[in-house]
């Protein structure tokens, strides 16, 4: 399947092999990435996407390509060159190309790629059924609030929800504490209050994270943030995930326990209605 692709200043299709075997990004997982979802060829929520894109780089010492203006422009010449309406666009810059060796040079100079994607966002009946999921320790690095693509711990854990049948892996800290999913954040409701993970190094500050918690607070619903404990997993009302490419999605299961006779809670339908509306008419 050929994609329209931007690789470093030009357009080209994925049909395109762009990538040279010692770009950091392949070798050392040297890079940070961003996906953000397009309906009617408008991007959602695209500044909040460049900015956590160049906090990540900033963290990590990678030269950010574009301010804001030359994102935005690029973005939309891809997605004009894109023959669909609704999809994904996938962005990742990588520390760039340079012979093997852990030491980066100085002033290398990033890889950027970017490319569109049609995807299959969650229909209502899936937004209604809600996910399974299991738990699992969190193996990823420290800095999990860099979109790094050391992915491979987040994989492996997803590949485990899988063969157990489930949709995501929900991580558990060392201390006994619900961290995120594997590729998106976790929210419990209790006593009417949300709890969510605090903004620190062990999870994503998703975007979508973000916007439900404002959604929230402005529908008068309180918000914790805070580190959850395992235990309560067994004492709670509703849970739902976050992420761009799922919304809003309830848990209708964890770890085989299926929560409230697999009925979606009042909360995260109310928090997928106001989602879904900002989505469709964003600020
Ligand atoms: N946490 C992790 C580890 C993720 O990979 C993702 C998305 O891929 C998220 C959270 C959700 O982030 P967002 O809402 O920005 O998509």
């Amino acid at each position: 399947m050929s994609d329209v692709l931007y690789f470093n200043g030009r357009f080209t299709t994925t049909d395109e092999r762009v990538l040279g075997v010692e770009d950091r990004g392949f070798q050392f997982g040297d890079s940070v990435y961003e996906v953000f979802k397009f309906l009617g060829k408008r991007p959602i929520l695209v500044r909040e996407h460049f900015h956590r894109l160049e906090r990540g780089l900033n963290r990590v010492e990678i030269p950010l390509p574009w301010d804001e203006a030359s994102f935005q422009t690029t973005v939309r010449e891809l997605l004009e060159r894109t023959a669909f309406d609704d999809g994904i666009v996938y962005v990742q810059v990588s520390r760039g190309e340079a012979e093997r060796a852990h030491f980066w040079p100085d002033n290398l100079k990033p890889t950027v790629v970017a490319y569109s994607r049609a995807f299959k966002f969650p229909d209502a009946a899936k937004k209604e059924r809600g996910i399974r999921v299991i738990t699992t320790p969190h193996h990823r690095w420290h800095y999990c609030s860099v979109k790094s693509t050391n992915l491979l711990a987040n994989a492996m854990a997803k590949k485990q929800a899988q063969r157990a049948g489930a949709d995501e892996a929900i991580l558990l800290g060392e201390d006994n504490t619900v961290r995120e999913g594997a590729s998106s954040n976790f929210f419990v409701v209790k006593n009417r209050r949300l709890v969510t993970h605090t903004l620190d190094d062990c999870i994503l500050p998703g975007v979508v994270r973000d916007a439900v918690v404002d959604l929230a607070l402005s529908a008068k619903i309180p918000v914790e943030e805070r580190p959850l404990r395992e235990a309560e997993l067994f004492d709670l009302d509703e849970a739902f995930i976050t992420s761009t490419t799922q919304g809003v999605m309830p848990i209708a299961e964890i770890d085989g326990r299926v929560l409230r006779n697999g009925r979606r809670g009042e909360i995260t339908m109310r928090l997928q209605e106001l989602f879904d509306g900002l989505e469709a008419n964003p600020k």
